[in-house]
This record gives structure tokens, sequence and C-alpha cells, in this order.
């Protein structure tokens, strides 16, 4: 492994080229650039019948990012709720 040193004086390991194209992932806005990447990737869902973006994907294709997992646990605790006030509506009815 290559070492570099820092204007600092520390060193750290030297980082590989990046290839053209790819992203740099010690880059500050590394998370934002692939995103952006995910934006203009749509695939079709069976389930939804329609396309959705990878940068935003459908209940169906979620990740396991956190950010995915907690948007599943809102959907999860919205189909609850909802599930309860059909209940509590044919209950009024009653
Ligand atoms: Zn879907």
């Amino acid at each position: 492994m290559n070492w570099e040193q820092l204007p600092n004086g520390k060193w750290r390991p030297q980082k590989k080229p990046i290839a053209p194209g790819k992203i740099d992932p010690d880059s500050p806005d590394y998370e934002r650039r692939v995103r952006a990447g995910l934006k203009k990737k749509w695939v079709y869902c069976e389930d939804c019948k329609a396309k959705y973006n990878l940068a935003d994907p459908c209940i169906h294709h979620l990740t396991d990012s956190p950010r995915d997992r907690k948007k599943y646990e809102i959907y999860k605790k919205a189909r609850k709720e909802k599930a309860m006030s059909v209940e509590t509506t044919r209950q009024g009815r009653l």
C-alpha cells in the first residue's frame, strides 16, 4: 500500500485513482452524486403497475439502507393505522 503525507504531517493510505465515470467515495458529495445517478434509473414494478426510480424505490423494492428501512417502518405503521380506522368505521356503523 502506498502512503501519502497530508499537509498536517499525518500519513494516510494513498487513494487509488478514480476510474473515469466512477464517483470518488471520499468526495463530500458522494452520496448526492450516487443518488443523482440512481434518479435516472427507472424500473417497472409489477405490484405497483408503475415505474419507480432507484433513488426513491417503491415499497416493494426498498433496500437495506437505514433510510429505506425507516420508510418501510412508516409504511407498516400507516397500513396498521388504516386497517384500524376501517375497523372503527365498521364498528361505528353497527
Ligand atoms: Zn412496487
